[in-house]
């Protein structure tokens, strides 16, 4: 069952070989084998995913249910779900039992799957690696020495050992695509306005995203489909209506015009990385693309730009969580200063402090048009970067990482080298395009990931190329031998 596409697991349920309440046991009970080794769940929702099943078995049953109507899934920790804890991966949120659930979560519900829990995460997704969770590292099952990337890290760790056939994650600046990346998966960062943030816990508005991570491109195509759509709840939802996702993925590449960014593959990349993806492009010539070197000049100044739009904006969305509204509170408060004070130092981590600090610098008075507004002005350098590139190219192709999945503690007092990590993924969100990864081969046994960025609202387009990647490949269809 582990091994089944999500097309194969409907057909499975509709033909009624095995019931939803079925395939939920097995995959809990996958969970409850394995997960020791790997950390990726932070909550196990048993009793909600058993009566979600139920449930699903008894639309099948009626002939009235959906395509992925009994599936099982599982959301990263970042998504509201109602009556469950829902943590963001921080000792601030513990306690937190979500009151409603995120647009999401809502309608992946409405669609008949069934939650087998919530992922493991950096806290409030600030990390390439996952050790900055309040519960702990999350090992790649490639791996267990490595870590699985991040910040969704528990869905890409997850679904690598196939503990549940699909995952949600959310990306700011690569944390679907590098995990994905780094894990072996398929993953989609969708066009800014897409997918809604309402319920999506914020890091940086005007850089998240939520989407798919998946085994392969049809399947996340799947849940994309599932996911996305106008949410009057949320402001920058864009008002249109859900695609087909699916629709062009049997579309030949023929004649595809294929962008390779001279700044993607110079001095940081990997040499064996680098190897890996010129194969894969090989691939991509046979089945007719043409290849055509671009430029992104501003590429190097992705990193430092969004070091400080992002620190902003978390400043800002992290200033409700003061110890009085919910969250954590501080022991025996002396006064109101002492509790917003040690309920903020007590409930937060270092990387999350780091970033609350940046961010309110750059805003201060004095220093926001030397660093936010210098900072929004390279930002919109680099979406023009991308506008000239996507007048010569259809799509964008490069490395996910510039490195095989580093080792737990390699990275995690180097904060510098760690942000280093995300320098191909950053500048796609700061233009708010969408984006995937793909497995495209290893390098010592750790899975190296292919980037495909495309124009907005091109994600068919994407989906098209890593599809038709996928009929003549077959490293998405590799699973850790101990997991097997
Ligand atoms: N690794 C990046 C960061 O630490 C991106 C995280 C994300 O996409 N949520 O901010």
């Amino acid at each position: 069952m582990h091994t089944k596409t999500l097309l194969e697991l409907s057909h499975a349920l509709h033909a009624r070989e095995i019931s939803s309440v079925e395939l939920t046991r097995y995959f809990l009970d996958r969970i409850a084998r394995y997960d020791d080794q790997l950390n990726s769940f932070i909550t196990v929702t048993e009793q909600l995913a058993l009566s979600q099943a139920t449930a699903a078995d008894a639309q099948l049953q009626a002939g009235t249910a959906g395509q992925l109507c009994g599936i099982p899934l599982a959301h990263k920790d970042i998504f509201c779900t109602s009556g469950v804890k829902t943590s963001c991966g921080s000792r601030m949120l513990d306690n937190f039992i979500a009151p409603y659930d995120a647009t999401v979560v809502e309608k992946i519900r409405d669609a008949g799957m069934v939650t087998l829990g919530k992922t493991n995460m950096d806290e409030f997704a600030m990390g390439s690696s996952n050790e900055t969770s309040y519960y702990g590292a999350v090992k790649n099952p490639w791996d267990t020495q490595a870590v699985p990337g991040g910040s969704s890290g528990g869905s890409a760790a997850a679904l690598a050992a196939r503990l549940a056939p699909i995952a949600t994650g959310t990306d700011t600046g690569g944390s679907i695509r590098q995990p994905a990346a780094l894990c072996g998966l398929t993953g989609l960062k969708p066009t800014y306005g897409l997918v809604s943030r309402y319920g999506m816990i914020a890091f940086a508005s005007s850089l998240d995203q939520g989407g798919p991570i998946a085994h392969n491109a049809e399947d996340a195509a799947l849940l994309m489909g599932a996911m996305a759509g106008f949410d009057p709840r949320d402001s920058t939802s864009l008002e249109r209506p859900v695609e087909n996702y699916t629709a062009h993925l049997n579309d030949s590449i023929a004649g595809l015009k294929v962008g390779l960014p001279k700044e993607y593959f110079s001095d940081g990349l990997d040499p064996e990385v680098g190897k890996v993806i010129d194969v894969a492009i090989k691939e991509l010539e046979k089945a007719g693309a043409t290849l055509h070197e671009i430029r992104l000049p501003n590429t190097d100044l992705a990193v430092p730009v969004y070091y400080i739009i992002a620190p902003a904006e978390c400043s800002s969305n992290l200033s409700r969580f003061d110890g009085v509204r919910y969250g954590y509170r501080c022991k025996n408060p002396v006064d109101l200063i002492d509790l917003y004070k040690r309920s903020r130092g007590e409930g937060f981590g270092s990387e999350v402090k780091r970033r609350i600090m940046i961010g309110t610098y750059a805003l201060s008075a004095g220093y926001y048009d030397a660093y936010y507004l210098k900072a929004q002005q390279i930002r919109r350098l680099i979406s023009e970067d991308f506008k000239q590139a996507f007048q010569q190219v259809d799509v964008i192709l490069g490395p996910t990482s510039p490195t095989v999945a580093f080792n737990i503690g390699e990275k995690v007092d180097d904060p510098v080298t760690m942000y280093l990590s995300d320098i191909y993924t950053i500048a796609v969100n700061l233009a708010g395009l969408p984006a995937m990864s793909i497995p495209a081969g290893f390098v010592k046994q750790r899975p190296v990931g292919m980037q495909l960025i495309g124009n907005y609202l091109q994600e068919s387009k994407l989906l098209n190329v890593a599809h038709q990647y996928q009929q003549v490949t077959d490293w998405h269809k590799q699973i850790p031998t101990p997991f097997a």
